[in-house]
C-alpha cells in the first residue's frame, strides 16, 4: 500500500475470494469509484492466452496475463467496458473537480474564518477570510471593527504528499477567497482578563441581490498575557505539532509530565509558550496563576544500564524538550531554560563519548551529546519528577566476527528484531495485486519466512502479528517501544494514487525518519535492488508510524507494487518469496556487522 495518503483509495473485500483462473479479474477501481484525477489505471488479470478489450481497444498484458492500463478521465462519468473470451466487465469513474465549484449567490459552506473558537495574544495579527462568487463586495464585523475584504488571487495550495510519487507537484491556485487582517489588541478592556471579540458576522453583495449576513462558528477571544494557563502534559508522550492541525508536522513528543503555559487556541488545540500545538485531551491544567514555566539548570549526572546509558538533568520544572539526531551526535533542546553551568558527570560507558552544552538563545539551553560510535542505536526522553531522563541505547555486541562472504552460518545471538508485516484483516488488505492477493497475505508469507532465517542466525525475533490480526499502526509502533529491539523492520508492497502510471511502475523503496534509521533504510534497499536485481523506486525520509519509533533504527521496506503487471508475478511467486527473505536476512546481517 502507499503510505503517503492519510486517506488510502476503497478496495473492493469481495476480492478475497478468488476468482478462477479462467475468469476475467478487474480488480481496482471498485464499484462506484470516484476520483479528482485526471487519469485512471484498470489493475486486473486474465489467461495469458487470447485477448483483453478496453472500449473495444486490445490492451498490453504481461506474460501472466496482468494488466495494469491508464486512461484519461474526463470531468464526470466515465465508463470502461473491459471483454475477454466472451465475458465482460463495466466499470464506472466519476471524476470530480479538485476543487469545489465556488458559489453563486452566497459564502462557500463552512468558509468563514473561524470555524472553531479561537484564542490568541494581544498584538498578534489575525486574518479573516471567506470564499463568496466573484465580484463581491465583502466586509466582516469583529468586535467594534468593520472590515473589507478584499479578493486575494495569489493565495495557493500546496500540492499534496502523494504528488512526491506521481512526480505532479504543482501547486493549485485557490479563487474566491476574500480576506482581510487586523491586529488584536486588549486595550478595549480595563480589567486584566481575556476578552471576548465574539464571532465575526460577514456581509456579502452581490449587484441586485439582497445583502447577505452569516456569522463565522467560531469565535475569537483575546489572551491576558499576565493570566495565562498552565498546563500539564498527561499523555505518554503528548503528540507536539507545529500548527493546529494533524496535517502539521509532527515536533519532539512531549513527555509525560512536561508543563508549559497555552498562549493561543483554536478548538480543541492548544498552542503552548515553547511554539507547539497540542491537544486538550493530551493536557490537564494545573495552574491559572499566569507564572511562567521557566527553570535554571547546573549539574548533570548519568548511569549506566545494561541496555542504555542515561543522561541525568534535574530541572525546577518539566519544561518542553527538543530532540534532534545528526550523524553522531543527539542535540537535547530544554525550552524556558537558563544555564548556571554546573559540573556534569559522565560515567565510563559504550555510547556517550562526552557532552558540550550552549545556550542558544536567552531562553533555550542545548546539550549536545557526542557519540563514540558511527551509528546511534535508539533514544527515549521520560520525565522523573523534575528530573528529565535522555536515555541513549548501548551498542549491540555480535558473536562471531566473521567473514563477509560467510555469512549463512554467523550468529545473531543477542539480537532482537521486530517485523511487522504490514496490514491485515478484512479491514484492511492493503493494495490488492492484479491477480486479486492482497498485499497483508503477501506480507505476513515473507515475514514468516524471514522470521525463521533469522531465528535460525540466533536472534530474537518478535511479530507484530502472526496470523491475520487487524492491528493499527499506531499499536505496532508502541510494540516496537515496548520490546525496545536492536532494529524494527516494517514489510509493505506498494501501490500508486489513481494520477501514477501502474504499467510502468516498479521498484523497491524503504523509508527512514530519524537519522539513526537512513544507514538501515539506505542498505536494504541497495541491497535488495541489487542482489535480486529488483528496480529501484529509491529511498524516502517520511514521518510514518512505523519509522517514527526512536529506541531503535526503524526503517519501513515496500518491497514492489502490487499492481505492476510485471512486479506482482515476481512477488507472489513462493520461490522468489524465498529468495527475497534470504536476501533480507543476509542484508540485515550485513548491516548489523556494518556499523
Ligand atoms: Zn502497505
Amino acid at each position: 500500500m502507499f503510505i503517503l495518503s492519510e486517506n488510502p483509495p476503497a478496495i473492493p473485500v469481495a476480492l478475497q475470494q478468488r476468482s478462477p483462473s479462467s475468469t476475467l479479474l478487474v480488480v481496482y477501481p471498485p464499484i462506484g469509484h470516484s476520483t479528482t484525477a485526471a487519469q485512471i489505471f484498470l489493475i486486473g488479470s486474465a489467461p495469458a492466452a487470447g485477448e483483453v478489450l478496453v472500449n473495444g481497444k486490445r490492451i498490453r498484458r504481461s506474460t501472466t496475463g496482468n494488466f495494469s492500463p491508464s486512461f484519461p478521465l474526463a470531468v464526470g462519468e466515465n465508463k470502461f467496458v473491459v471483454e475477454y473470451s466472451g465475458q465482460s466487465k463495466t466499470i464506472v469513474v466519476v471524476r470530480t473537480l479538485a476543487q469545489p465549484e465556488l458559489p453563486i449567490d452566497g459564502f462557500a459552506k463552512d468558509s468563514l474564518y473561524p470555524n472553531v473558537p479561537i484564542a490568541r495574544l494581544p498584538g498578534e495579527l489575525i486574518c479573516l477570510s471567506a470564499i463568496a462568487p466573484p465580484n463581491s463586495t465583502v466586509t466582516a464585523r469583529l468586535g467594534q471593527q468593520s472590515l473589507p475584504l478584499v479578493p486575494d488571487a495569489s493565495t495557493t495550495i500546496l500540492a499534496d504528499n502523494l504528488s512526491v510519487l506521481t512526480g505532479k507537484l504543482d501547486a493549485q491556485a485557490v479563487t474566491g477567497k476574500y480576506q482581510a487582517c487586523t491586529q488584536l489588541s486588549s486595550q478595549n478592556t480595563t480589567s486584566s482578563q481575556n476578552t471576548t471579540l465574539g464571532a465575526p458576522i460577514y456581509e456579502l453583495k452581490l449587484p441586485d441581490r439582497p445583502t447577505i449576513r452569516e456569522t463565522a462558528k467560531g469565535t475569537i477571544d483575546v489572551l491576558d498575557p499576565a493570566r495565562l494557563t498552565t498546563v500539564e502534559v498527561t499523555a505518554s508522550p503528548g503528540v507536539a505539532r507545529t500548527g493546529s492541525d494533524t496535517e502539521f508536522a509532527r515536533l519532539t513528543p512531549l513527555p509525560k509530565g512536561v508543563r508549559d503555559r497555552v498562549t493561543g487556541k483554536d478548538g480543541i488545540w492548544q498552542r503552548l509558550s515553547y511554539g507547539g500545538w497540542i491537544k486538550e485531551t493530551e493536557t490537564q491544567i494545573v495552574s491559572r496563576s499566569g507564572v511562567p514555566v521557566e527553570s535554571l539548570v547546573s549539574g548533570v549526572t548519568s548511569r549506566l544500564l545494561s541496555d542504555w546509558t542515561e543522561l541525568r538533568i534535574p530541572l525546577q520544572i518539566p519544561v518542553p524538550i527538543t530532540v534532534n539526531q545528526t550523524d553522531r551526535t543527539v542535540h537535547l533542546t530544554l525550552h524556558h531554560t537558563i544555564s548556571q553551568a554546573g559540573i556534569q558527570r559522565l560515567v565510563n560507558n559504550p555510547t556517550i563519548s562526552h557532552v558540550t552544552w550552549q545556550q542558544i538563545t536567552p531562553t533555550q539551553m542545548q546539550y549536545t551529546l557526542h557519540l563514540k560510535t558511527n551509528q546511534a542505536w535508539g533514544y527515549k526522553t521520560r520525565y522523573e519528577g523534575n528530573l528529565l531522563v535522555l536515555s541513549l541505547k548501548n551498542p549491540p555486541t555480535l558473536t562471531n566476527n566473521i567473514s563477509a562472504n560467510n555469512l549463512k552460518g554467523s550468529n545473531l545471538k543477542g539480537i532482537k528484531i521486530v517485523l511487522d508485516p504490514g496490514h491485515g484483516s478484512s479491514e484492511d488488505l492493503g493494495s490488492v495485486g492484479n491477480g486479486g492477493i492482497p498485499e497483508k497475505d503477501v506480507t505476513i508469507v515473507v515475514s514468516k519466512l524471514l522470521r525463521d532465517r533469522l531465528t535460525k542466525r540466533g536472534a530474537t525475533v518478535i511479530m507484530t502479528r502472526e496470523g491475520d490480526d487487524d492491528i493499527g499502526p499506531n499499536e505496532r509502533a508502541q510494540l516496537i517501544a515496548k520490546v525496545e529491539p536492536t532494529i524494527a523492520l516494517s514489510i509493505h508492497y506498494n501501490a500508486l494514487p489513481d494520477a501514477g502510471d501502474a504499467e510502468k511502475t516498479q521498484g523497491v523503496s524503504a523509508f527512514w525518519y530519524h537519522p539513526q534509521s537512513q544507514s538501515l533504510a539506505q542498505f536494504l534497499h541497495d541491497y535488495v535492488t541489487q542482489k535480486l536485481d529488483r528496480k529501484s523506486d529509491s529511498v524516502f525520509w517520511n514521518n510514518l508510524a512505523l519509522t517514527r519509533p526512536t529506541v531503535a533504527p526503524s526503517v519501513l521496506i515496500e518491497l514492489g507494487y502490487m499492481i505492476n503487471p510485471e512486479e506482482y508475478t515476481w512477488i507472489t511467486n513462493p520461490v522468489q518469496q524465498n529468495r527475497l527473505a534470504d536476501t533480507l536476512a543476509d542484508g540485515i546481517e550485513a548491516w548489523l556487522r556494518s556499523r
